[in-house]
């Protein structure tokens, strides 16, 4: 079989602010399915770049008193320790502000104009009059024009997902002044979407297979894309024509013969794919004998090379639609799948840092949490399904320290020792019964391999553990330790013991692409060359030595684990991530401190009713006692009549601003329904309420809520 070659992305990060656990999962879901391309022989360019354009950024560069380019710089300096620190094996990181997007953008939208697809046409634009400009997308806000959704964006509506022009939004604001906007004639360059040609190649492109034979979309996926296809009584196509350009002042690429004209954000941040594989490959062909590499033309001109986007579901039309159309169109090779995924969540809850939920990937990493738990734990999650995937601690530990220590590694740390001490590390003959565990190993590589490459993670995991148990019972079974205290049961010890080993090996090159450090140590210790899938058919085999076995892996600590969810002792500044930092890629950001649109730092929540409300039950509460908590700088351990005839303990992160003296004795508000949450220091048993801005280090402070005279403890806040 001749090897494939797969360029693979995943989608870019906006360069507004760190990474949050959500990239990590989606780098971490592609990096386990290139990994195993790779180790089937496969030749793969794997890459990524910084989304580096649009107004979010040039607003938030502008606060910052930097050019939008040393902002982008700022932020692309601080990738490097989350992609190495989770064994993420991108081949290039780039950004959509280099050169070569620049020039790959203009001469898509040229072909994409011969191609009699690129139209102008006078609109009328929102225009912030207090600002002077017109006014971006995600700075105008109001009602979707199609469910009536409160505070949407001018361009989609997170509630109904629809996808409009910011003139349709009702009752719209501006987002930079909290103004009424204006509307303000300018031209506008649009890509025909609308075109006959366009609608027949999409409805074909998306309901079609790809040259491997299979669906570019999943299942879910179609489903959505139908409705967007939908015609109107008129019989007009859902597909709108796509604006595709803005006005100056704008951080981008300016459109060919189009003066104060520069390209929308998302025209050319997927061009940004193509831009970061050039950049790459125009590196590796300046390096002499590179085997694999060619130019970047023809390996794009190749229509052998498959092409996959990995992404989050936010953005999926942006992906399945404007993209492919944009390829085809200007005469390229369109994506062989698009693989969307779902959010994550943790222990059931969107993230949000200001509660302390949600996982910061670098204090993972700095906790010394093993990166290979979390790339075990959320493969063990991960389906090829569109579906959210939640972090759950406690789950977290027991299947990490049950599956990797409990049965996987245990098996080397049993059967090491004896072949060590007894027969100077040398393998020796596996006996029939071994054989014929072995030989179900072996057998199962096609069914493991299959179950990688449809990104079936989590049934691939189950299946390599029912592997795992089965040895593990050979192992209960054949008793090595009661042979070594055995006269004459060298030969069967060493054989159970071979057996082990040999069967670990296999259990190692079907966990690899999850665990690839934890392998290379593997790799060490049974002193073999790097594992491929290709091995599942060889054996280390008799006279075989190996190396003195060491630790190699630790079981999570539940201490450490608290600390991850504890309170952060200065909450971290990342600009546009506070209120929706589950998507990978939410163009958002970047709210200014003090605009009408973030009062304290951040966007007002969406709109509830009453009913959502009155799930809250607050009530007035008595802080009866109060003290530090030993082993923490942050953290008041209170304890609260709320009139049950008890006292509740709630922690409290207030410890920077009150002395426990202060509040005995004095009423606040809690939140008295809320389950209780287990903390290192104990049990919380409810919430106390207390006012703080979004971004603690510029405006520190934090207040907690104290009720007028009169209020007695147990009262009901309506
Ligand atoms: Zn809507």
């Amino acid at each position: 079989m001749s090897k494939r070659r797969l360029f693979v992305t995943t989608a870019l990060p906006y360069a507004n602010g760190k990474f949050h656990i959500g990239h990590i999962m989606e780098y971490i879901q592609a990096d386990i399915w290139v990994r195993f391309q790779r180790m089937q022989g496969n030749l793969v360019h794997f890459v990524c770049a910084d989304d580096a354009h649009g107004a979010p950024i040039m607003i938030a560069a502008e606060k910052a008193g930097i050019t939008p380019q040393a902002f982008v710089a700022n932020i692309a300096s601080g990738r490097k320790p989350y992609l190495d620190g989770f064994h993420i094996s991108f081949d290039n990181w780039h950004s959509t502000d280099g050169e070569e997007n620049h020039a790959l953008a203009k001469q898509i939208y040229l072909e994409l104009q011969d191609a009699g697809l690129i139209e102008v046409r006078e609109i009328e634009q929102f225009f912030d009059p207090e600002k002077g400009m017109f006014l971006p997308d995600r700075f105008i806000k109001g009602e979707c024009p199609s469910c009536g959704a409160k505070d949407q964006y001018g361009d989609s509506c997170e509630s109904c997902g629809a996808v409009y022009s910011p003139t349709e939004v009702k009752n719209p604001y501006s987002a930079l002044s909290g103004s009424k906007p204006i509307l303000k004639k300018s031209d506008h360059y649009f890509f025909k979407l609308s075109d006959p040609r366009c609608i027949t190649f999409l409805q074909e492109w998306t309901q079609g297979l790809n040259a491997e034979g299979r669906s570019r979309l999943q299942p879910e996926v179609l489903n959505k894309i139908k409705e967007w296809f939908v015609t109107d009584e008129s019989g007009k196509s859902g597909l709108g024509d796509w604006d595709i350009s803005r006005d100056a002042p704008y951080f981008g690429i300016e459109i060919p013969n189009a003066p104060g004209k520069y390209f929308y954000v998302w025209l050319d941040a997927p061009i940004g794919y193509l831009a970061s594989l050039k950049n790459y490959l125009d590196q590796e062909n300046t390096k002499n004998n590179v085997p694999g590499v060619v130019s970047f033309d023809s390996f794009l001109g190749d229509p052998g090379v498959e092409q996959y986007h990995f992404i989050g579901k936010d953005i999926t039309y942006f992906h399945t639609l404007f993209w492919p159309a944009m390829l085809h169109f200007s005469g390229r090779k369109t994506p062989s799948s698009i693989f969307v995924h779902g959010f994550i969540t943790v222990s059931g809850e969107k993230m949000s840092k200001s509660r302390g939920t949600g996982i910061d990937p670098l204090k993972y990493l700095a906790l010394g949490m093993n990166p290979e738990w979390l790339r075990y734990y959320l493969a063990a999650k991960l389906s090829a399904r569109v579906e959210d995937v939640d972090f759950n601690p406690q789950d977290f530990m027991l299947r990490v320290n049950s599956d990797l220590v409990g049965k996987y590694i245990n098996i080397a740390s049993r059967a090491a020792n004896f072949i060590h001490k007894q027969f100077s590390a040398k393998l020796g003959t596996v006996n029939s019964n071994g054989e014929q565990l072995l030989s179900q190993l072996q057998s199962a590589a096609h069914e493991i391999s299959k179950l990688y490459e449809e990104r079936e993670f989590a049934k691939a995991l189950r299946d390599i553990m029912a592997l795992a148990d089965l040895v593990n019972e050979f192992v209960d079974q054949n008793k090595p330790w009661e042979l070594a205290k055995q006269e004459g049961a060298e030969e069967q010890l060493q054989a159970v013991c071979t057996t082990c080993l040999e069967a670990f090996r296999y259990l190692s090159i079907y966990l690899k692409p999850v665990l690839p450090a934890l392998c290379a140590q593997v790799e060490t210790f049974l002193k073999c060359p790097p594992l491929v899938f290709a091995d599942a058919n060889t054996r280390l085999g008799a006279g075989h030595v190996i190396n003195d076995y060491k630790h190699l892996i630790q079981r999570v600590d539940e201490k450490v684990l608290d600390k991850l969810f504890e309170l952060p002792e200065v909450v971290e500044t990342t600009p546009g991530s506070a209120s929706k930092p589950q998507s990978p890629k939410a163009k958002g950001g970047s709210q200014p401190a003090h605009s009408a649109d973030a009062p304290g730092g951040e966007p007002v929540a969406p709109t509830i009713g009453i009913e959502d409300f009155s799930k809250i039950d607050l009530r007035i509460a008595q802080i009866v006692s109060c003290e530090a908590v030993e082993g923490s700088t942050k953290l008041l351990r209170l304890m609260l009549d709320v009139g049950e005839g008890r006292t509740r303990q709630v922690f409290s992160g207030i410890a920077s601003v009150y002395k426990p003296e202060d509040l005995v004795g004095k009423l606040t508000v809690m939140v008295a329904n809320l389950a209780p949450r287990k903390m290192k220091f104990g049990v919380s048993e409810g919430m106390v309420l207390a006012a703080s801005h979004a971004d603690e280090k510029s405006t520190p402070g934090i207040y907690i809520l104290h009720p007028w005279d009169g209020a007695k403890p147990g009262m009901r806040i309506h």
